[in-house]
């Protein structure tokens, strides 16, 4: 496998970071999962833009002669030499702000940050959406900045290391009696027959397939806000799902244990897996590719 580290592209084995890279030391970096359909990136500007306020939000400055635009045309290139120029496929992207001796503060200007790029096959949970997940709810304990797409995901991998231990897809995350998102994705719930999702404030990471969803079920006039969902709201909804660049629409049919509605995936995540699938086809076809 092809990877790029640092204007590089190398075989996987051949990249390697330092021991002092502050990604390692520290957590303090910002990373990005663009979607791929047939070797073209899906909604690549909105990950950017994401990215671009992510690396503002911490300070970290990309490497002179690097623009932030030549992040998509690496991502194809990967995609490319990885033979993932057909089907579905993910670009993971990391920017750490470089090595440098331990100190908590940041090391002095001009050190050149670390930036990681790898592109993987995706293989989308199909046979699950079909079933439904399920899901367990948990605190959510995270900082302040939810908002910021860092590496720091401990409370993530501990929440959703909850949900697989307990046999379940996700962890939905509760704080001050609210559900804000799950442990790697957004929570959308059909109450009183209308679709809510949490507001794109601090306490999220406003996800691009949230954004894409927003405006889908807009444009299908589906009643939509963007309200905080409370714990109650989980046990009378009609419908629960979750979404994310590598699972689309998950419908989720199980809460800790008690069914949402009939226990079934439900009309409108199926209304809405089937949108989003036609603007990805839209998006990715590649003109005078059959
Ligand atoms: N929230 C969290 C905490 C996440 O980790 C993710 C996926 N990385 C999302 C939401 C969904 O974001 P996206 O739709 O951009 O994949």
């Amino acid at each position: 496998m092809t990877v790029y580290l640092n204007g590089m592209y190398l075989d996987q084995s051949q990249a390697v970071v330092s021991v002092d890279d502050r990604g390692f030391l520290f957590g303090d970096g910002v990373y990005e999962v663009t979607r791929a359909r047939n070797g073209v990136l899906f909604e690549g500007d909105r990950h950017l833009r994401r990215l671009r306020r992510g690396l503002e939000g911490l300070s970290i400055a990309l490497p002179p002669g690097l623009e932030l635009e030549a992040l998509a045309a690496i991502s194809e290139r990967l995609l490319q030499e990885n033979d993932l120029g057909t089907g579905d496929a993910t670009v993971y992207l990391q920017i750490t702000r470089g090595s440098a001796p331990r100190r908590h503060q940041f090391p002095p200007p001009g050190t050149p940050p670390t930036v990681y790029l790898t592109a993987n096959r995706l293989v989308l949970p199909d046979d699950v959406r079909s079933r439904g997940a399920a899901a367990v709810t948990t605190a959510d304990v995270r900082w302040g900045r939810c908002d910021l797409k860092t590496i720091n995901l401990l409370p993530n991998v501990l929440a959703k290391q909850q949900a697989v231990a307990a046999g379940a897809f996700e962890a939905l995350l509760v704080r001050d009696g609210i559900v804000t998102e799950g442990a790697s994705s957004n929570l959308f719930a059909v109450v009183d027959g209308v679709i809510r999702t949490h507001p794109a404030t601090n306490r999220i990471l406003a996800g691009i397939t949230r954004e894409v969803l927003l405006e889908l079920a807009a444009e299908l006039a589906l009643p939509v806000a963007q309200d905080p969902i409370r714990v109650e709201d989980l046990g009378r909804a009609t419908e629960v799902m979750v979404t994310a660049t590598t699972a689309d629409v998950m419908p989720i049919v199980h809460v800790d244990g008690r069914p949402v509605r009939d226990g079934r995936p439900g009309p409108v995540a199926r209304q809405l897996h089937g949108a989003l699938t036609r603007r990805l086809d839209q998006a990715t076809a590649r003109v005078g590719v059959k």
